[in-house]
């Protein structure tokens, strides 16, 4: 054990400039972290304040939330679409009909609207652009007939309006998928 002492201590003799490389090493990475670390506190107390500056500028621009909401038109929304031969699919709303993606035949977004007694009907709605260009509902057609869309919409069994059905959208593509598989 005493004998393989003086052995180490002779081989770092015979290695002298290995030994003082990694120290130096060592001494010049400390000094390189010490002085980078205030940069960057400092260019991350820049940064954080940048993006505050940057979120508030944003926030100023936007414009309230329910305005954007309301603001959404049938392009930003993807819907339910249904053609004549009864493919169902899904794909932003527009203006102008849909080709069915499967035959080729004119297609048109769908709604549901709920009657308390008959339950749920499938209404067709056909899309026109406004005076202000955004898109709304002109025409819905039940039972093979358009009618306009401010009319009410008479259930089929009984007349009385119904209630438009709120949808999920995920709802809704859930509800296209059973119907494909089935
Ligand atoms: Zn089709
Ligand atoms: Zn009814």
């Amino acid at each position: 054990m005493d004998r393989s002492r003086p052995a180490r201590l002779t081989s770092p003799e015979h290695s002298p400039v290995d030994r003082t490389h990694p120290a130096r090493r060592h001494t010049v990475r400390i000094v390189q972290r010490r002085t980078p670390s205030r940069a960057a506190m400092l260019s991350l107390v820049l940064a954080m304040s940048a993006a505050a500056v940057a979120f508030a500028a944003w926030r100023w621009w936007q414009p309230a939330p329910i305005d954007l909401v309301y603001q959404r038109t049938i392009n930003d929304v993807e819907l339910n679409w249904k053609c004549e031969a009864g493919h169902y699919f899904t794909a932003s709303g527009q203006v102008a009909d849909r080709p069915c993606a499967m035959c080729d035949q004119p297609a048109f977004p769908i709604t549901f609207y709920e009657c308390t007694q008959h339950g749920t009907t499938e209404v067709a709605v056909r899309f026109e652009a406004g005076p202000d260009g955004v898109p709304r509902r002109s025409q819905f057609r039940l039972k093979g007939s358009w009618f306009p869309a401010t009319d009410p919409v008479p259930c089929p069994h009984c007349n009385v309006p119904m209630v438009r059905k709120p949808t999920d959208p995920l709802d809704a593509i859930s509800r296209g998928k059973k119907k494909k598989s089935g």
